[in-house]
């Protein structure tokens, strides 16, 4: 059997990213062993370093390459306000709309039986403990999706029995909208606008 050549095997790894097809992947690839070996050189250097050093932090679940994430270990941050979201770009997006000075809790998805996660791989046990130590309210900013909606349901049911404040952004989310495409302004309006659940 023929073995593959290392392009192919380059071509072929580039499409581990989404929305790269073989075209773009070649396209690419064929750009950095034309032009920029340096920046290629780069790249899969600080990439094999982000594989390996880059976890997630033990309060949060955010991603970080230390024990603890910038945001949970700043002690100039609320406390006592804890805001969940679906993915590390929905807490770049919420910190950019400089909305928001609280603590997060980021599940990394939301329940989706046909995708295998449970309500284990989003991390509900972990938020539920959270909640306990300190913890005063929760808002929930999940996206609008269906799957997003089942899961605010779900941990607004396994808080129930807290002492804290459920609430849920709604004003200004598209229904179906995902978080991390919603623009500043509309994202802080959110927030603000949060209803009680
Ligand atoms: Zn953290």
């Amino acid at each position: 059997m023929k073995q593959e050549s290392l392009l192919d095997q380059v071509i072929e790894a580039f499409r581990c990213l989404p929305g790269v097809g073989p075209k773009s992947a070649q396209r690419m690839l064929l750009y950095l062993l034309e032009r920029d070996r340096d920046g290629g050189r780069r790249l899969a250097l600080v990439l094999t370093e982000a594989m390996q050093k880059i976890g997630n932090c033990r309060t949060c679940r955010n991603l970080t390459e230390a024990e603890m994430c910038g945001i949970c270990s700043d002690k100039g941050r609320e406390s006592t306000v804890l805001c969940v979201v679906e993915t590390p770009a929905d807490v770049i997006a919420i910190e950019q709309s400089a909305s928001y000075r609280g603590q997060y809790f980021v599940l990394m998805g939301t329940l989706s039986p046909i995708e295998g996660r449970g309500p284990q791989e989003i991390g509900v046990e972990q938020l539920v403990e959270r909640c306990q130590s300190g913890i005063n309210e929760v808002i929930i900013a999940v996206s609008s999706t269906v799957e997003g909606e089942a899961t605010a349901y779900y941990i607004a049911e396994a808080l129930k029995s807290l002492s804290v404040t459920v609430s849920r952004i709604a004003q200004g989310i598209p229904l179906g909208g995902e978080l991390e495409f919603v623009d500043g302004g509309t994202l802080s309006h959110a927030i603000e606008g949060r209803t009680i659940v």
